[in-house]
């Protein structure tokens, strides 16, 4: 298992909503704080001078070896 990058562990994310802020339980890793390194997730992040947008389907990838790297659910 690897740290959820969505939530950083926490098993939930603060999403703000016009003025106000909620908290919202991770759906990535259903407030687990944890990823299954086996199965597969959507993932993207932004590569180039032009920070074009690379979308993978796969297993969680390491987020500090891409730029804007975010998931977003399996
Ligand atoms: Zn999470």
């Amino acid at each position: 298992m690897i740290i959820c990058s969505r939530c950083k562990g926490n098993g939930y994310v603060k999403v703000r909503f016009e003025a106000e802020q909620a908290i919202e339980q991770c759906k990535v890793c259903h407030s687990q704080g944890e990823i299954n390194e086996d199965k597969y997730y959507h993932q993207t992040w932004t590569e180039g001078a032009e920070d074009s947008i690379a979308i993978y389907y796969g297993p969680p990838l390491d987020p500090e070896s891409f730029k804007n790297y975010t998931i977003s659910g399996e």
